[in-house]
């Protein structure tokens, strides 16, 4: 049942976490942000309350739990301890499922092919014998990338014929690795879905997004894809979060090839930033559809209005603010981060377009 005295618990204080906050004030409900930098950080500054500890502070994570109705994580690296925890307390989104199949790169792309959803060839890489000998057999170009722990492009390597694989290896520091072979996609495409407690389902329109050495820079939104590879996509996000049991948010990125199949890439299970133009572009941003599945309101409406793009802004972006300022139709959002480092995410803009997209 919905009433609008919850408190939302929210582990994380990047961005993800700031833009939960937004959402949830709108809905007037209260926020408590619980993470290691809670006091100084995007979220924790518009939060109603900040917990400053570690994921593994027990009697940090005590308290926090009386205080919230539910909790809900921008990242998927929660201690799986944390969570079940708080799952004797209060509804817990992503759940523990998701967040346990979404940490590890084998494990995702195993339930996608479980689900017959297809994936780029792969292999669990242990040592740099296991590489030289997966590169023999997969006989192209390919990805390696931790297994856990990777975001934005960081802890990959690209490798073809010829390279140093052994160095190469040695340069990732794990273990625990992941060859792919390298896809030489049309597109890439992200799909999301919201979930309540009760299994009700909710579609997002799907992104279309561009990136850079491994970071995505641009979405746009209706994707101008075929309706066969947009319907697979939905499909397949919907299996996932049901096979996952997911309450909240599920995202999907995918590849699209030459000849419009469908490959799995990795999920995430929370708000998405191939997504953060919904929040102008769609009747029910991301943010608050998952504030709404985890406060026991029914979903929003997910229609779009026209096309929409998603830029991000990186530190090296800054000095582009004023100009974008004054820009009509342009809807900046930054972030509150005070260093502006070279890729570093420091805010995005969405703008409604009307050109012909692009892919
Ligand atoms: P991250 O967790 O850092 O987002 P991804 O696996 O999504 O890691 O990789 C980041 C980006 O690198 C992808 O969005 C894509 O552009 C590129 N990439 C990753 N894997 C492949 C692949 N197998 N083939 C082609 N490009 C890839
Ligand atoms: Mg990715």
């Amino acid at each position: 049942m919905f009433t609008p005295d919850k408190t939302i618990g929210i582990l994380g204080s990047g961005q993800l976490g700031r833009m939960l906050v937004i959402a949830a004030s709108q809905l007037g409900l209260r926020t408590h942000v619980f993470a290691p930098d809670a006091n100084d950080s995007p979220a924790g500054e518009l939060a109603h309350e900040r917990t400053e500890a570690t994921y593994d502070d027990q009697a940090a994570l005590e308290k926090f739990a009386c205080n919230v109705d539910a909790v809900t994580s921008e990242f998927e690296n929660v201690p799986a301890k944390a969570m079940t925890f708080f799952a004797k307390h209060c509804v817990v989104s992503p759940g523990q499922a998701a967040l346990h199949t979404a940490q590890h790169r084998i494990r995702e792309k195993s339930l996608a092919r479980e689900l017959g959803i297809e994936t780029p060839r792969f292999w669990h890489i242990t040592s740099s014998a296991d590489l030289i000998e997966a590169m023999a057999e997969l006989d192209g170009d390919g990805i390696l990338k931790t297994c856990q722990l990777g975001y934005d492009g960081k802890g990959q390597a690209r490798l073809s014929a010829g390279d140093d694989f052994v160095a190469v290896f040695e340069a990732l520091q794990t273990n625990d690795a992941i060859l792919e072979e390298m896809i030489p996609f049309r597109a890439e495409a992200s799909f999301l879905v919201a979930r309540t407690t009760s299994g009700t389902l909710s579609l997002f329109p799907a992104s279309l997004n561009e990136h850079k050495n491994g970071i995505l820079t641009r979405s746009l939104a209706p994707a101008a894809l075929p309706d066969v590879v947009i319907n697979e996509g939905q499909t397949a996000v919907s299996a996932l979060a049901e096979a996952l049991d997911v309450i909240g948010l599920l995202a999907l990125e995918t590849f699209v090839t030459k000849d419009n199949r469908l490959l799995f890439n990795e999920i995430a299970p929370r708000p998405h930033n191939s997504f953060h133009w919904s929040i102008e572009g769609c009747e029910t941003s991301q943010f608050t559809q998952l504030i709404r599945a985890v406060a026991g309101m029914p979903l929003g409406g997910t229609s779009c209005y026209g096309t929409w793009q998603m830029d991000n802004l990186f530190g090296e972006d800054i000095s582009k603010l004023e100009v974008l300022a004054t820009k009509a139709g342009l809807h900046l959002h930054l972030y509150g981060k005070s260093e502006a480092k070279i890729g570093r995410k420091m805010g995005h803009t969405n703008q409604q377009i009307r050109d012909k997209q692009t892919a």
